[in-house]
Parts: C-alpha cells; sequence; structure tokens
C-alpha cells in the first residue's frame, strides 16, 4: 500500500507525501499510520536528512480519521476489545509522539530534527491531529480551506492527541468551541485563533525554508519545556477553575448528559490538566476507548456518516440515466415554495416561481433576495454572486413560462383541487418527459396523482421548514411513480445538497407519521394531570431537541387541530385521539393557537420568547398527586415514535432501516445519541424492548402493543442491523 511516499531532496529535507490512492481526500488507516510511521523512522534514522516535510498530493491535506475503521475498531479489536482499542489508541500516541520529540534528547531537548506540516487545504480531525504533533504549521492561504477537530459531531472526540495538545496549545477556555462544538475555521481564522501557525502562498516552499533554519528551541513543544503552564490556568488555578466549572455546566446544559463524547472529552481534557503530558495522553486515551466502547458512538456514526453519505450518493436509487435539473418550476410561493426556489437558485438551477398574483410571487422571490442580503451583510457572499443567484428566479404568474421545465414542485395551498388545478395547467405546458412533483404534508400521493395525465412521472418531494436550513428531504413514490420520477428528485436532492430518504405512499409518510405520535402522548400526559413540566424536561433529558409541548407550539396548534380533523375523517371508528383532540381543540377555542400567536403550552413575553408553561393549563388540568417516574414518561415518549417506524417498516412504507435512522435524526431530531430508532432498538435489544412494550400497554393501551416484527426479532434473538443489513446483501 502507497499512501504515503518519501523523497529526500538535495538540500536534505525529506518530504512524506500523503495521496491515499483512488481517492479524493485523504482520509487515515491503520495501514496508513504504519507507513507514515516507518518513513518518520526513516528520516530519523538517515544522517543525511536535515528535517521533514509532511504534506499532501491533493488539493487538500486530510479530510480525518477513516470513519469506517473507527466504526470497525471496536469490533476488529479482539477478544477483550477494551484493552484492544486502548492498545491500539496508544501506538497511535506512540508515533504522533516520536514526530513530536523527532529523535531529540529526553534530557537536554536538543538534536532532534524538524518536522514540519504543509497544508495546502482542508485538514480535518487526524488531518489536524498529526500536523499539531509537528514542530510548526503553514497553511495555504486558501478560504475555502475548513480547519477544525469535528469528531465531536459523530459522537466521538479527537483521540489521536488533539484533545490534548490542543488545549495545552491555546488552554481549556480557548480550546473549548474547537473541541466541544467541532469549530472549523479557515486556515486565517485558524491562525488568529493559534491553531496554526503561518498562513503562506506556498506552504511546501515555507516549511522546507523554515526546517532548514529551525534551531533546537524551535521544536521544543510549549508543554516539553520547564515550568510550561496551561493557559488560562489549569483546573486549581482560580481562573481556571473558573473555566472548568463553567464548562462542565455548559456541557450538561446543551446535552442534556445524554452525549457520552462530550463529558468524556470534558474529562479529558480536566485530568489530563492535572498531570504531565504523556500521562495525559493516556488518559486521553482510555476516556476514547470508553466512548468507543458505548454502543452511542457506533450507532452516530453509522447513522450520521456513513449512511447518511451512502443515501447522498444514491444507495437507493434506481438504475437510470442522470435526471439533474436544468430549469425547476415551483408553484406557490408561500413559506415552503418560496425556500424551495432559494435553494434551487443557490444550486445553480434556473426557478420559475409561480403564485396567484404577481405580488404574491414577487414576495416569495423577495425571501431569496432577504436571505442572500444577510449574507452580503456578513461578508460571506458578494453583491455580484448575489445578483447571479437572485438572476435564476423568475417570479411570475404565468404557467406559459415553465415551458421547458424539468421538474415542477407544487407548494399550493394544501388543497386536493387546488392542488389538481395547478397540476392541470402546469402539465399542460412541460414537456411530456417532465416529472411533477407536490411537497404535500398529509394528502396521500396516489390520490394527487390522479390529477396528472403522467401519475408514472408524479411524485411526492416533502421538504421540511425552514427549507434552507433542514437537511432531510422525504421522497414519497406515489403507487404508479415509476423509477425516472425518483431518479429524478434523488438527482434533484443531490443537486441543493441536502439528504434523502425514499418511502412508499401511507398516511404522513414517515417523519410526520412518527412525529405526530410524540406530540399526542405529550398532550395526552397533559390531560392526565401529568406536571407539563416534567414532560417537557422528560423529553429534553432523552435527548429530544424540543419537548412535545414546545413542538406544537412551534408547528401551531390550529395545524394540529386541522390534521386532527382531516385524520378523523379519515379513519373513521378506528380514530384514536379523543383525549388529545379534548386539549387540542380546547387550546384552539382560547385562541392558544402556538408561538405565532403568542400563546400556546407555553406563555410568551410581547418580544416572543418563551416564558415559562402557560398557567391556565394547570387551573384546567390539574396535576395528578401522583406523578409518574421520569424513565416513564421518556419511555412514553420514545415508544410513541419508534413503535411508529417500526410499523412504518412492517408496512413497507420504509424500505430501508438506514433510512428511518437517518430520516429521523435529520428530519424530526429524534435523539441523535442514539443513531436514530432502530439504531436505539438495537442497543436497548428486541426482548427489553418488548417488555417495555407490554408494561406500557398494561398501563396506558394498546398503542404500545409489541409490533410482530419486534416480537419475532426478540424471539430470534435478532437486531435491526444485523437482520435487515443482512436482507439488503443477500
Ligand atoms: P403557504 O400558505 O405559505 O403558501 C401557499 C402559497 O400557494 C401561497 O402563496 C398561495 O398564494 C399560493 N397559491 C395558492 N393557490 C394557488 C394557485 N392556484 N396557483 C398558484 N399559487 C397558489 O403554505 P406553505 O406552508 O408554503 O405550504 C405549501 C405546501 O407545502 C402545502 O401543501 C403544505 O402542506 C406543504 N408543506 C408545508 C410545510 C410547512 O411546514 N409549512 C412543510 C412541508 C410541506
Amino acid at each position: 500500500m502507497t499512501d504515503f511516499t518519501y523523497v529526500v531532496g538535495t538540500d536534505g529535507v525529506a518530504t512524506i507525501t500523503w495521496d491515499v490512492p483512488g481517492k479524493s481526500m485523504n482520509v487515515m488507516s491503520l495501514a496508513g499510520f504504519a507507513e507514515l510511521s516507518g518513513f518518520v523512522d526513516q528520516a530519523l534514522a538517515d544522517a543525511g536528512v536535515k528535517g521533514v516535510v509532511i504534506t499532501s498530493g491533493k488539493k487538500d491535506f486530510a479530510g480525518g480519521m477513516d470513519l469506517n475503521v473507527i466504526a470497525k475498531m471496536k469490533d476488529d479489536a479482539g477478544a477483550e476489545p477494551a484493552r484492544g482499542l486502548f492498545e491500539g489508541v496508544m501506538a497511535m500516541h506512540g508515533i504522533l509522539r516520536k514526530i513530536e520529540r523527532a529523535g531529540m534528547d529526553p534530557k537536554t531537548l536538543k538534536g532532534g530534527k524538524p518536522i514540519a506540516a504543509a497544508l495546502p487545504g482542508t485538514a480535518l480531525g487526524i488531518g489536524l491531529e498529526l500536523p499539531l504533533a509537528c514542530h510548526r504549521i503553514f497553511a495555504a492561504d486558501n478560504p475555502k480551506a475548513k480547519i477544525g477537530l469535528p469528531e465531536i459531531m459523530v459522537g466521538i472526540f479527537p483521540g489521536a492527541g488533539g484533545t490534548t495538545r490542543l488545549s495545552r496549545k491555546l488552554g481549556a477556555m480557548a480550546a473549548a468551541p474547537f473541541l466541544l462544538e467541532g469549530k472549523l475555521s479557515d486556515p486565517k481564522a485558524a491562525k488568529a485563533a493559534g491553531i496554526i501557525d503561518e498562513v503562506v502562498a506556498d506552504p511546501v516552499a515555507a516549511a522546507r525554508a523554515w526546517v532548514l533554519s529551525a534551531t533546537d528551541a524551535d521544536l521544543v513543544k510549549p508543554w516539553d519545556a520547564k515550568g510550561y503552564k496551561m493557559p488560562g490556568g489549569a483546573p486549581y488555578h482560580p481562573a481556571g477553575f473558573m473555566t472548568f466549572v463553567g464548562a462542565s455546566a455548559m456541557v450538561h446544559g446543551k446535552t442534556m448528559g445524554v452525549y457520552p463524547a462530550a463529558k468524556a472529552l470534558l474529562a479529558a481534557v480536566y485530568e489530563g490538566a492535572l498531570v504531565p503530558f504523556d500521562t495525559a495522553l493516556k488518559i486521553e486515551a482510555r476516556w476514547f476507548t470508553n466512548v468507543m466502547m458505548n454502543p452511542s458512538s457506533g450507532a452516530m456514526i453509522r447513522s450520521l456518516f456513513i449512511n447518511k453519505e451512502a443515501l447522498e450518493k444514491g444507495a437507493n436509487r434506481p438504475r437510470v440515466p442522470d435526471q439533474s435539473v436544468q430549469k425547476l418550476g415551483v408553484l406557490g410561493a408561500g413559506m415552503m415554495g418560496a425556500g424551495i426556489a432559494y435553494v434551487a437558485a443557490q444550486a445553480g438551477i434556473s426557478v420559475v416561481l409561480i403564485d396567484a398574483s404577481q405580488e404574491a410571487a414577487d414576495k416569495g422571490k423577495g425571501y431569496s433576495e432577504a436571505l442572500l442580503e444577510k449574507s452580503v451583510q456578513r461578508r460571506k457572499l458578494s453583491e455580484e454572486k448575489k445578483a447571479d443567484v437572485l438572476g435564476r428566479i423568475t417570479a411570475t404568474t404565468d404557467y406559459a413560462v415553465l415551458e421547458g421545465c424539468d421538474l415542477v414542485v407544487e407548494a399550493v395551498f394544501e388543497d386536493v383541487g387546488v392542488k389538481a388545478g395547478v397540476t392541470a395547467k402546469a402539465e399542460a405546458v412541460i414537456p411530456s418527459s417532465a416529472v411533477f412533483a407536490t411537497n404535500t404534508s398529509t394528502l396521500p400521493i396516489s390520490h394527487l396523482a390522479k390529477a396528472s395525465m403522467r401519475p408514472e412521472q408524479f411524485i411526492g418531494i416533502h421538504f421540511f421548514s425552514p427549507v434552507d436550513k433542514m437537511a432531510l428531504v422525504e421522497i414519497i413514490r406515489g403507487k404508479q411513480t415509476g423509477d425516472v420520477a425518483v431518479a429524478k428528485a434523488l438527482d434533484f436532492v443531490r443537486q441543493i445538497r441536502k439528504t434523502p430518504i425514499v418511502v412508499n405512499d401511507a398516511r404522513f409518510f414517515y417523519a410526520n407519521r412518527c412525529i405526530i405520535p410524540y406530540i399526542n402522548e405529550g398532550i395526552r400526559m397533559v390531560a392526565e394531570g401529568v406536571n407539563p413540566v416534567l414532560i417537557e424536561n422528560a423529553a429534553k433529558l432523552v435527548g429530544m431537541p424540543l419537548g412535545p409541548l414546545q413542538l406544537v407550539d412551534e408547528t401551531s396548534i390550529d395545524l394540529g387541530v386541522k390534521i386532527a380533523k382531516a385524520t378523523k375523517a379519515a379513519m373513521g371508528a378506528e380514530y384514536p385521539d379523543g383525549a388529545v383532540d379534548e386539549v387540542l381543540f380546547w387550546m384552539a377555542d382560547e385562541g392558544r393557537l402556538g408561538k405565532k400567536a403568542n400563546a400556546g403550552f407555553y406563555a410568551y413575553d410581547p418580544a416572543g420568547k418563551r416564558a415559562g408553561l402557560w398557567e391556565g393549563l394547570a387551573a384546567r388540568y390539574p396535576e395528578a398527586t401522583e406523578q409518574p417516574a421520569l424513565g416513564e414518561v421518556q419511555h412514553r415518549l420514545l415508544f410513541a415514535q419508534v413503535l411508529e417506524a417500526v410499523r412504518a417498516l412492517e408496512e413497507g412504507v420504509l424500505t430501508d432501516i438506514r433510512e428511518g435512522d437517518v430520516g429521523a435524526i435529520l428530519g424530526w431530531g429524534f435523539a441523535p445519541w442514539s443513531g436514530g430508532p432502530f439504531a436505539w432498538l438495537d442497543i436497548i435489544g428486541a426482548p427489553r424492548a418488548v417488555e417495555i412494550c407490554e408494561g406500557l400497554e398494561a398501563a396506558h393501551g394498546a398503542r404500545f402493543a409489541a409490533p410482530a416484527l419486534l416480537r419475532e426479532m426478540a424471539a430470534k434473538g435478532q437486531n435491526f442491523y444485523g437482520r435487515f443489513t443482512a436482507a439488503k446483501a443477500a
């Protein structure tokens, strides 16, 4: 294998070039690490080599550790995985520490060879941890380059010395945003923060020149020098004490204690700061092992990275030729239509934005203008680029302008008749090969397709609000939808850089189907006299971004009423939600329509800020004297969602559990630490899940009955990823 190459120049500088074959971005593997180590040994042993420059043969330095390797680390770590993991991580530390000490005498700190990192572009994760172990970091003046340690975003933390080195280099307080939030910077900002040393036009040339002129003193890291003190103070320093107390509270406030990596990171920094550097690395390795042993980290990496990327790359795309969108029609320039037009124009697609009046169409385009202007104000966008994007949107009432559109997305009122009208008008103009999509959130696609002349080219493309922020797009296949339409929708989602899932047509599709029971369970508990504060906090303490009552306030009570009425009409006698409707309809009658009305389950101040739960709730639904345990409330809220996901899988609405997990986290924020509903059920195991269902069913009713699939899996000793990954591969 040749991930690295080694060349010694006539000037005595050895260049180690990282260039993983067949990949556009370097990622580190265990074999790559061994190769790097061998070249470092070679350079240190060769008397003719004066120093080393480590650089990349690609436009970027590196994207990080190969997450596929990390995901498998635990399984590959042998009979005693914790020991195997720890030893593997320590071996990595050994290599990086060898670079850092560079052959110097451990007592006098003299005689080492200078090793500099030259970063042509992006340097993330191990791609920054390796440079941090070098003696000086030079980065190209490339504003597009991203520099940072984003590990925390996928449920781990920088475990190859990045945590220990960065906190010692910058101080715990200054390092916090980079370690705890995974903040990325461009090279100039990274230099200003003290992460890298120099931003230059030609980093390799600058690194070479530095290597040739470096003195013994230049190679000694502050933490290896006598009298090192952590910037900002170590934990027992008065200022440091304040930092750590504050950070601990902040981390807990943000993570609610459910993300093991954030806690472990903080512990590694705190404990590491009390001991010498090499012991700190050992502590970092122990905490890293602890996080890797927690099933949450593997589940997060699998859903938030590996499977998300697989879906974005078209894991479930039918094999038909490229269907990239050239000209998009958007019907309805309201909240959703305006957002769809914006993301499409941003992606370089020409957009025709239609509404019933010119004023409404212009207002929809105005939404893009306002967002773009904000970017200009923040100096993130030039006036020219803004004009470019806006120039791609034609706001009109004239359907004739839709001529030549290869995709139309309809986002008019949620009304079958109105939707049928615009479908017919658009199809009269667009090419016969064009695909027509609806952004409906509640109406069955197969029913709406009846208004289409070409139902095989009719599909659901369901966006989430706000369109420019939400990463998920749910693509819904109607009964007659053909493969080309699915590919078209997937290619469009790829163009606008969002993550797709493809589901079959059924009431509320997938995301709304699961989130509605969550909201309803919360409301049901209010009716039972469960303290609303307990309901909301139970949700947050289990990692839901919003409690069910806050969520319904945000989406609005009248929308809830509308959905409840429509569902009841459709389901007739099978409709289960009398208790929920009583609360919901009463709230609507009271004019408490949610956040938009400044009055809902929460009270709001005149500026629209939440000011605690509304007191009127307790007057109507007095608190029961006996309150349920926190765990019981959490199980109700989680099982309301995950059982619906399992049923969606049983019924064939979902055809891929990866989509079920990724869609849940990106679509409605399902406890990301769990990796999604199926990943979570795998963590607790089917037998335990069935047992919890039985308890909940006995206490609260048949909605918690364990689905047959779950029972079968419990009986057979199966888990979802085992069963369904094997089925996919077969
Ligand atoms: P909206 O009321 O903000 O916008 C609808 C727009 O359609 C209005 O500007 C209206 O003037 C226009 N319109 C109505 N009839 C028209 C016609 N015959 N021809 C042209 N334009 C017409 O609604 P919205 O929130 O943007 O929702 C639009 C669609 O998206 C609905 O189907 C809704 O269910 C769905 N949706 C909404 C959300 C959400 O969070 N709001 C999320 C996903 C999907």
